[in-house]
């Protein structure tokens, strides 16, 4: 995975970038619980789950059917007054989706563990892209300090958050001149 840290950033950028002005307080954690949630699946390791298992570390929980699932619970729950069908409802929808598949297409990206369940539950075979640039972080924190964090966090940083802000930025500024125009 990269660090839980890395995929919260991709959430602030996409928010930054594409959010309507008025959306509630809300909307930011939840949107950072998105994009990191599916890491709570490796609390699977303390029971015993195996990595490769349906509901392992990088299964189920990292696929792209997961985060529609999750992408219908935030909106119906956390988005009530957003009425159903409306601009404002299909933008919860599709951010939150797109934001929550965000985190295994990005893991599907680094150089280690296992590969991603994309296509859970339909199929449990694991994917990596072709193209592994980001390097992987090890699971936990003792492990992380110990094993190369640093060199995790260079590479996340020139992967993931330099490239997250670059694009919100030049989203906000087109936003920008769009409103003036
Ligand atoms: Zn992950």
């Amino acid at each position: 995975m990269p660090t839980a840290i890395s995929h919260a950033a991709v959430a602030v950028a996409a928010g930054l970038a594409i959010a309507p002005r008025d959306v509630p307080n809300h909307f930011w954690p939840l949107a950072v619980a998105c994009s990191i949630i599916a890491d709570a699946d490796a609390i699977g390791f303390s029971f015993n789950v195996p990595y490769g298992h349906f509901f392992g570390h990088r299964g189920f929980f990292h696929s792209p059917f997961f985060a529609l699932l999750l992408s219908i619970f935030m909106t119906f729950i956390f988005f009530r007054d957003a009425e159903i069908f409306s601009k404002r409802w299909f933008f919860y929808f599709i951010f939150f989706f797109f934001l929550s598949a965000s985190h295994g297409i990005l893991d599907a990206f680094t150089n280690g563990g296992l590969g991603i369940a994309l296509l859970s539950p339909f199929s449990n075979t694991r994917f990596f892209f072709p193209w592994t640039p980001i390097t992987v972080s090890p699971i936990g924190i003792k492990a992380f300090l110990s094993e190369g964090g640093l060199m995790v966090l260079k590479s996340e940083l020139l992967w993931i958050w330099i490239p997250s802000f670059l694009i919100a930025g030049i989203l906000t500024f087109i936003r920008a001149i769009a409103t003036r125009l």
